[in-house]
């Protein structure tokens, strides 16, 4: 049954891994993600070619920011089935429902607490 979840939780964060791959890198010590730097090489004194290039770098970061949430999401739970701490709720410590975890495996809280 874990198994099962694992399966979707690792499909999952290999989504989410290529979606922020396109958007950014990940830095290697503190695992966040950041917008790839652009090549500032032969930059010009564009006052637009510059102010360009900080709206997609904006965009970019508004991208970043809700997959990364999901994908430290995914992470935890995925923990959580290695420490056989996955499936019970956060905050009563009772079982999550097996419909909500089929809908979000990485639901970390039974349909009660939700929002908690
Ligand atoms: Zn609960």
């Amino acid at each position: 049954m874990t198994t099962d979840y694992k399966h979707k939780l690792e499909e999952e964060k290999a989504v989410l891994m290529g979606e922020l791959a396109g958007l950014g890198n990940r830095d290697p010590k503190s695992h966040e993600w950041e917008v790839t730097a652009e090549n500032t090489e032969g930059e010009t004194a564009d006052p637009n070619s510059n102010a360009d290039r900080f709206e997609d770098f904006e965009e970019k970061s508004a991208l970043i920011t809700p997959l990364e949430a999901k994908l430290s999401q995914v992470e935890a739970a995925l923990a959580r089935i290695e420490d056989g701490t996955f499936g019970k709720c956060r905050v009563c410590h009772g079982p999550i429902e097996e419909a909500r975890l089929q809908a979000n495996p990485a639901a970390e809280t039974c349909i009660a607490h939700l929002e908690a």
